[in-house]
């Protein structure tokens, strides 16, 4: 299997090749040259690192299979995810299930991804003969940088740092990052914000002088961040596992169509189940959800996407984005690389593109968009609570938001199943404000005791023991002083 650069089909790679990479010399992203199919039937009745093993075996082909063993074995275990399901399906309503993918270190479902990846990255760094200690450097507004801590910790040939703007993320987020275990890990505040952080983490990814003086001392830089194909790829897993866990409970009858609803950001997360369909899954709607940002709920219904718009801080903070790069996939694998090129080209240059009756055709044949606001997503994690005791965060609860608007707008009441993507404790002020309780002057963890309290949940210990862990890294550098944090950390 091979893998294509969207803007250049010339821009070929492997899959170690693709993944230590991460994007295309020419700015486009790799896409695997055929979607290959699954046997759904073949993979009923068996455990998550199984289907782990079947799924990824036909994207990594220039793995062996020992060696994607590691990679599975090493990631998916109960010490990381609470249990062997890994990712448990949870039936809530005669219609509604939610796959929950937030059971992993972080709490959130970018450890599905992020738990796999540094094992991909070791593993292709030998296979492309890279001998060097790679290096990885993560801009983060909150959640990315914590699970690739918790994900590159302590793995062998690897070293981490994580920069965040001081004032840019809450007290939860800034503990699990300044509190993180192990011998190759570094965190650090910036004065700044997000924009500020991600500028100067391009601008040493891309300074040959640099990166000449770290070559110097045995180490090399590699990212992390969700363009790259070693996050995209285990991401298809979970969707392959929850048709797999639907027939399993007897939910559903082998071969009966599912709709899926996917509360989305970047667009990587409702990308891996489109690769799901194309497999042969059956998979009916995929259903994008939104927050108040909202533009591609316009895009899917209008072939408009334009980015010259308010930004709005929301609920759903993991969801705040106006570019969603995994798009470029989709418009590749629905077009062609031209199209690619052309509508990239009027991005970048405008903010702006639209595409072709066609092109929006094919779109809405697969997806179907809407959004949510905040008070409507209250109003879900309330109602759902009430009718069915379950507990959502606020990303699960915009997804909720827009199944009910989907089924009451089409009338199609196939079984869905919802992407849950975060712990609700890892929200507990507006889960709690939702759930009708007082969050005024009440401290971040007397929140989450109350809403263990009040829900019967058990509290995720990793967020509880933030409490008690030592801070390990309290600086905060200025911009100019983010190179001597690295030079420090790596000791050059
Ligand atoms: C990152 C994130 C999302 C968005 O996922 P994408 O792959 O960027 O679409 C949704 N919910 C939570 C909790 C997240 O952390």
């Amino acid at each position: 299997m091979h893998y294509y650069s969207t803007r250049n089909e010339k821009n070929v790679a492997t899959a170690s090749k693709a993944i230590l990479s991460g994007l295309a010399e020419d700015g486009g992203l790799f896409v695997p040259e055929s979607v290959p199919s699954i046997e759904v039937k073949k993979l009923l009745n068996m455990t998550y690192r199984q289907r782990a093993m079947a799924v990824l075996s036909d994207y990594l082909t220039d793995f062996t299979t020992e060696e994607i063993e590691h990679c599975v074995n090493g990631a998916y275990t109960v010490e990381h995810f609470g249990s062997e399901t890994i990712a448990p399906v949870c039936v809530v309503t005669n219609q509604v299930s939610f796959l929950e993918l937030w059971h992993g270190p972080t709490c959130a479902f970018k450890d599905m991804a992020l738990q796999i990846l540094p094992y991909f990255l070791t593993t292709s760094m030998k296979k492309q003969g890279q001998d060097k200690t790679v290096v990885i450097l993560v801009a983060t507004s909150g959640d990315t940088g914590k699970a690739a801590l918790a994900g590159f910790a302590d793995v062998e040939g690897t070293r981490i740092a994580v920069f965040y703007p001081d004032q840019g993320v809450s007290k939860i987020q800034r503990l699990q990052m300044v509190t993180q275990k192990g011998d190759n890990v570094f965190a650090s505040g910036v004065k700044g914000n997000f924009d500020d952080v991600q500028a100067f983490v391009k601008q040493i990814f891309t300074d040959k002088a640099y990166r000449e003086k770290m070559n110097e001392s045995g180490f090399d830089f590699s990212s992390a961040n969700s363009i790259n194909w070693g996050r995209l790829v285990p991401q298809i897993v979970y969707y392959v596992h929850a048709y797999c866990e639907m027939v399993d409970k007897g939910e559903i009858k082998l071969g009966e169509t599912i709709n899926v609803v996917v509360p989305t950001g970047n667009f990587g997360n409702i990308l891996a189940a489109y690769y799901a369909k194309k497999a042969g899954v059956p998979i009916g709607k995929l259903i994008c959800a939104s927050n108040q940002n909202n533009i591609l709920t316009d895009f899917i219904r209008t072939g408009v996407y334009d980015k010259n718009r308010d930004f709005y801080v929301t609920e759903s903070p993991s969801m705040d984005i106006l570019i969603s790069s995994n798009l470029e996939r989709l418009l590749y694998h629905l077009s062609d690389e031209e199209t690619v090129c052309d509508l990239m080209k009027h991005l970048s240059e405008t903010g702006k593109y639209q595409v072709s009756d066609t092109l929006k055709h094919r779109l809405q044949e697969l997806l179907w968009a809407d959004c949510c606001d905040d008070e409507e997503t209250e109003q879900m994690i309330a109602k759902m609570y009430a009718e069915n005791g379950y507990v959502m965060d606020p990303h699960t609860a915009v997804g909720y938001g827009v199944y009910e608007k989907y089924v009451t707008q089409t009338g199609d009441t196939a079984k869905c199943v919802i992407a849950s993507t975060a712990s609700p404790f890892k929200f507990n002020a507006c889960v709690s404000r939702a759930l009708g309780s007082e969050t005024d002057q009440i401290s971040e963890f007397q929140l989450l005791y109350n809403l263990a309290d009040k829900t019967g949940l058990e509290l995720p210990v990793s967020l509880k023991e933030l409490e008690q862990l030592p801070v390990r890294f309290d600086g905060v550098v200025d911009k100019d002083g983010m190179y001597g944090a690295v030079s420090g950390f790596l000791g050059i």
